[in-house]
């Protein structure tokens, strides 16, 4: 079984711990990634400021060429990747062609926004001054990512700060860490100055610290739970260490009478079941007017049951397994409070236990109580809970009702209507007919528990820049 090495200050290297990748679809490891303690991580922060010295002189249109030269790299790898994001993190092949496909993405239009930070020149007030603001970026950048979108969240955290000027230490998960050893190769290849970005793995809890702590970290930006994100939060108050966070979601999708509902239900499917429902942005609740209520469930329930599911190296398949066990166990729990509660299960929901992976044929549950636990946590997994609902007032209330606001989704064609989703639902993405909100050139962030800060777009790259006044007396 081969170990694969941390990529440290431009160097490959292996080391004698190690812990097991699981290949979820067999429920079984399939290689070994090394380890290393925090004084390691102590000196991969000690060289990406050595590196951040040269590496914030070059221009940003020089720094822009290495992320084009390093997404071409990943591009024309993808074959390769895209088995092994399926292999330690279960997604079916086709989605981990896509999630690629989103990070080269990400990689150009960081590689374009590196020219562009501007800065702006301000009127004076007095004779004699002018004044200037200036950005210059902020350091080095402790990034941790979670496995759900293994390449991807790594990718969209590195090419920002990149871009910036900034250097970066990226702590992957443990599940899904070879993603993101695939994607130092492409850094390799590209012969980035050893250390402008560098990979590592250990105690989670270790390596935190050592970002929160070390005065070599001047950031930290973070994808996962909330629970862990109150932990950083908790740490970062003692030496008031910047965070973006993007934490957890529990979007509510609402469809109106006035939807096509076709486009709706085919919306809901994507929004509910991309990555086996283990999306942040995945629709956790969904809400649909009591008029079309019955054809709705019909169409959904239908389609939740054409769902082909099976190992995601396999042609064909939509839905792979979930990530381990426990999730297994969260799905069901799940379903079962939403039936104690008075739901009805109309598809789906058991275990696969006649196959070795962590399999979950997906689930519609109907009439789901608004106590019910899948409408009030983060489900992350393939059970889509329907509900339904009277006034637009009444829904928007209830949508709004939880401490999450990473995502939200409405399908209607009332305008009107749109207008007053987009401004009263509480999330800080809305997509209106449309189940895939996520681009390169917008704002990706939540409010609420969901998070603090923006990646992607114009706010992608400012999160890594420091905006300095400069005040000059000419006089
Ligand atoms: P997680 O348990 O919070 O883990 C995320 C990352 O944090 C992993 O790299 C993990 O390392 C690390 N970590 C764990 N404990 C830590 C600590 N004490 N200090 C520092 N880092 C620590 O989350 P997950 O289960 O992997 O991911 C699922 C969650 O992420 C869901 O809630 C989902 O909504 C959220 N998510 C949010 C977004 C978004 O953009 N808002 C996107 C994707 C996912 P180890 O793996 O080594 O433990």
């Amino acid at each position: 079984m081969k170990t694969h090495p941390l990529y440290l200050n431009g160097e490959w290297v292996v080391t004698e711990t190690t812990h097991a990748v699981v290949n979820p679809a067999k429920a079984e490891p399939f290689a070994r990634m090394s380890l290393i303690d925090r004084s390691r991580v102590a000196q991969a922060l000690n060289d990406a400021h050595a590196a951040f010295l040269s590496w914030r002189q070059i221009t940003g249109k020089a720094r822009g060429e290495f992320l084009q030269k390093i997404a071409a790299e990943l591009d024309r790898r993808r074959d390769g990747i895209s088995r092994l994001i399926t292999m330690e993190n279960g997604k079916p092949l086709a989605q981990s062609l896509t999630e690629i496909a989103m990070a080269v993405d990400h990689l150009r239009w960081f590689a374009e926004e590196a020219r562009r930070g501007y800065g702006r020149v301000i009127p004076n007030q007095v004779e004699g001054k002018r004044h200037l603001v200036i950005k210059t970026p902020i350091g080095v950048v402790g990034a941790i990512s979670p496995w759900n979108f293994p390449l991807v969240l790594g990718v969209r955290k590195a090419a920002s700060a990149l871009a910036a000027g900034c250097t970066v230490v990226l702590k992957p998960a443990r599940q899904t860490p070879l993603s993101s050893v695939a994607f130092a190769e492409c850094v390799d290849a590209v012969k980035l100055p050893p250390g402008v970005f560098q990979i590592v793995a250990g105690s989670a809890s270790e390596i935190g610290q050592e970002f929160l702590q070390n005065p070599l970290c001047r950031k930290i930006t973070f994808t996962g739970s909330t629970s862990v994100g109150q932990i950083l939060i908790r740490g970062a108050a003692e030496c008031v260490k910047p965070l973006s966070l993007e934490l957890g979601g529990q979007a509510p999708l609402l469809v109106f009478e006035d939807a096509d509902l076709e486009k709706a239900v085919d919306g809901a499917m994507i929004a509910k079941f991309r990555n086996t429902g283990q999306s942040c942005i995945a629709a956790n609740r969904i809400y649909v007017q009591r008029p079309i209520y019955q054809r709705f469930l019909d169409l959904f329930v239908a389609k939740t049951k054409a769902l082909k599911i099976g190992d995601g190296l396999l042609v064909g398949v939509q839905i792979g397994p979930l990530i381990d066990d426990e999730a297994a166990a969260k799905a069901a729990q799940h379903i079962e409070d939403a039936v104690a509660h008075g739901a009805r299960l109309l598809c789906g929901g058991r275990r696969l236990k006649e196959r070795k992976g962590f399999f979950f044929e997906p689930a519609v549950v109907a009439d789901v109580p608004d106590r019910g636990l899948c409408m009030q946590e983060e489900t992350f997994a393939p059970v889509a809970p329907v509900c339904a609902f009277d006034t637009e007032a009444e829904v928007i209330q209830r949508a709004n009702a939880s401490n999450f606001g990473l995502s939200a989704y409405a399908f209607t064609r009332d305008l009107g209507r749109t207008f007053r989703l987009m401004e009263s639902l509480e999330a800080g993405m809305i997509g209106i007919n449309d189940g895939v909100p996520t681009t390169s050139q917008c704002p990706f962030g939540g409010v609420k528990q969901s998070g603090w800060g923006r990646e992607l777009g114009l706010e992608g790259m400012d999160a890594f820049l420091e905006t300095k006044h400069i005040s000059i007396g000419i006089a």
